[in-house]
């Protein structure tokens, strides 16, 4: 039988946004000690504006570009995805057709466009290759950036800019009140990171990470002896969800992550994990 409290507690969860898959992670949550949010769709509101259209190659335009990446983009599900989508559909642009579409987790997209291979990518994809990171893109304002590459020559970029949501800094407070210490991964460059993190008062950053660094990023804490939650919505956070004692997926997120989660947010609402460990720690208290 389910101990009345547990019972009592999860059908309270979901009123309160949360989703609770593993009944022990109720009675974890009180344990947290560390929290890493990851930031789009999370402490963001995951929805994206193209602000800027750059070339930086001749033999191509503005127009060009964006639909060649929007072309790519309309097979990907990602927030940065829906944003390029949303920009070639207001300018009215009329995508080329590509084969061989494949998503490159954590990432980006690649596809081929009129037999050419071609990638619309994150800054950490241009580190792993080596390729040189354009100057200005890194010391402009805080934008989201992402990087189209055509036959792997860099031939401009798309920045972006999305949203914190309203409720994250009151969830930050309330959690750093409780004693626990609140981070941020994310695979978005350092600048808008290190912004977002300002903004919301956070402890640590870490910006640019591939998939498996963030994983690396909850081993991290936990050798310091952390109990370390951490939220993510995509197929690419699933192994770090895995990783962390309690491992939160936000609700709008993919089936993936929510199928490796201990707790779904069902609102995506940051104030609902500080709901989470309030009301876990006055259960417990209640029990004893
Ligand atoms: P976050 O950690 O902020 O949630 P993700 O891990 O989902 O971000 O993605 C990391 C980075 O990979 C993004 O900031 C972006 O640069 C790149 N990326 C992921 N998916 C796409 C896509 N569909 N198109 C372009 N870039 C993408
Ligand atoms: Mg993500």
């Amino acid at each position: 039988a389910i101990p009345l409290v547990v019972a009592i507690s999860t059908a309270m969860s979901a009123q309160r946004g949360l989703l609770i898959r593993n009944r022990t992670a109720f009675e974890e949550a009180r344990k947290i000690t560390a929290m890493v949010f990851d930031k789009t769709g999370t402490l963001t509101e995951g929805a994206f504006g193209v602000t800027r259209v750059h070339v930086l190659r001749e033999g191509t335009d503005e127009a060009t570009l964006l639909s060649t990446a929007a072309a790519l983009e309309q097979s990907s599900q990602h927030p940065i995805a829906q944003g390029i989508t949303q920009e070639a559909r207001q300018r009215r642009l009329s995508l080329p057709a590509i084969t061989d579409f494949q998503s490159i987790t954590g990432r980006g997209v690649s596809a081929t466009v009129e037999s050419k291979s071609v990638q619309v990518v994150s800054p950490g994809y241009l580190k792993e290759r080596n390729v040189p990171i354009p100057a200005e893109t890194t010391s402009s304002e805080a934008e989201t950036i992402v990087y189209v590459l055509i036959d792997d020559q860099l031939t401009g970029y798309v920045a972006l800019a999305d949203k914190i949501r309203a409720d994250s800094k009151e969830a930050v407070q309330r959690l750093q009140q409780a004693g626990i210490k609140v981070y941020m991964a994310t695979g978005d460059n350092q600048k808008v990171a290190d912004a977002v993190a300002n903004e919301l008062g956070l402890d640590g950053v870490y910006a640019e990470v591939l998939p498996d660094q963030k994983v690396a990023v909850v081993k991290d804490l936990q050798s310091k002896g952390q109990f370390v939650a951490m939220t993510g919505d995509g197929v690419n956070d699933a192994p770090a969800l895995a990783q962390a004692n309690v491992g939160i997926a936000v609700g709008s997120g993919t089936d993936v992550a929510a199928e490796t989660a201990d707790i779904i947010l069902v609102n995506s609402k940051p104030t609902d994990i500080t709901n989470l460990v309030e009301f876990g720690r006055a259960t417990y208290r209640k029990m004893i």
